[in-house]
């Protein structure tokens, strides 16, 4: 029996007036996972426990069987490990976003932050210059590491975890008041702007008239994770198909094979087929027990707000992920068990996570049901089945 979790990234909403009141899990033209649905079991399952913060770190810690509560300690830690940063316990890890800052005002807490990507800056410019920070900012306490893009991490030896305003959230706003509270990461990131605003590269993108990627943002401190495992656990060999940091620092601390798939960005465009075979390679030839295939584009379409583009993201899960791996499976004989959810919602209208409780689908290739249901938001909730722990979700998936 070969084991999979599709995991559809904030693809779970709510009504939407457009679609005339359905959600797009509804209104999408998905025949796959609504065929799946009729031979499967439906729900809803609960995967933020009450009072923890909707993201994806809190909610795939819990679709892969990890209690958050147990084992979520902050976001950035798991981001350094999918980059390979070496954590002791007494580290403190912290994102170390490249943002963009206004430069007319006379001085830094008066500047507002325009940016938390800095256009998306390609990963060989922004490891110039955090280079050019390292070289002036690095000390025995303090030490960066190069991630992707405008997302970098800093190791702060004996630190503290402390509150930090996340930059996406302060979008066009002063940054006086947002500043870390702690004298020497808010030194930090003064200096780094010093340090940035008239580097070559940031001259030349201004000149392009993109936006120059001019201060250090630090935030999502937490301590080292101490996840175990994932064989320990569940006795089965995994591996983590993800175009995403968060997800792939997941698969590192729980001792899972990351698998690289070319093209896998994130986005709306990204390989769909080629992480489908790759799926299903590593269930088939590389003799895998668990595959976790996890899809980033609902929940930026969420984030972007666009209803078409989520509905389109869902489809192409469908048609290019779901159908594909389905007849993967089958075409080599191969008897299977699937979970298929989102791990939050990511509602249009509010463009940000929610916490509540998301659909799931759960199908055995060995024992067909015949329902009359299909995969959507309203009807998951109709079956009646529900799962309140999202943790014990995987338990479902291994049972019998
Ligand atoms: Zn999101």
């Amino acid at each position: 029996m070969k084991y999979l979790v599709i995991l559809g990234d904030g693809m779970a909403d709510c009504p939407i007036e457009e679609l005339g009141q359905k959600t797009p899990l509804e209104y999408a033209d998905t025949p796959k996972m609504d065929e799946l649905a009729k031979k499967g079991t439906i729900g809803m399952v609960h995967t933020i426990p009450d009072g923890m913060k909707p993201g994806s770190d809190t909610a795939n810690l819990s679709v892969l069987g990890y209690d958050p509560r147990k084992f979520y300690s902050g976001r950035s830690p798991l981001e350094a490990l999918s980059i390979g940063v070496p954590m002791k316990e007494t580290d403190i890890a912290l994102r170390c976003n490249i943002v963009t800052l206004s430069e007319e005002e006379d001085t830094y807490e008066q500047r507002r932050i325009l940016d938390h990507s800095s256009g998306e800056i390609s990963t060989e410019d922004c490891t110039v210059l955090l280079d050019a920070v390292r070289k002036e900012l690095e000390n025995e306490e303090f030490k960066f590491y190069a991630g992707t893009s405008y997302r970098h991490c800093l190791i702060w030896d004996h630190g503290e975890v402390l509150d930090l305003v996340q930059p996406h959230d302060v979008l066009g706003q002063v940054i006086g008041d947002k500043l870390p509270s702690h004298p020497a990461l808010r030194e930090m990131m003064k200096k780094s702007y010093d340090i940035l605003v008239s580097h070559p590269i940031n001259i030349e993108r201004k000149k392009q008239g993109l936006n120059p990627a001019n201060s250090c943002w630090f935030w999502g401190a937490g301590t080292k994770p101490a996840l175990f495992p994932f064989e320990e656990k569940t006795q089965k060999k995994g591996a983590m198909i993800s175009a995403v940091d968060l997800l792939k620092g997941i698969a590192v601390g729980t001792s899972m094979k990351v698998i690289h798939v070319e093209g896998a960005n994130g986005g709306l465009n990204t390989n769909y087929e080629g992480k489908a075979q790759a799926a299903v390679d590593v269930l088939t030839k590389d003799q895998y027990d668990f595959v976790y295939v996890h899809l980033e584009a609902p929940d930026e379409m969420g984030h972007q707000g666009s209803v078409e583009k989520k509905v389109k993201a869902i489809e192409n899960l469908d048609a290019r992920i779901i159908r594909p791996i389905v007849e993967g499976l089958e075409a080599a004989g191969e008897d299977f068990r699937m979970v298929i959810l989102p791990d939050h919602p990511t509602p249009i209208a509010l463009r940000t996570h929610t916490a509540d409780c998301v659909p799931y689908l759960l199908y055995d290739s060995t024992d067909l049901k015949d329902n009359t249901w299909k995969y959507n938001e309203k009807e998951a909730e109709a079956a009646g089945n529900f799962v309140a722990e999202g943790h014990q979700l995987i338990d479902r998936l291994f049972e019998k």
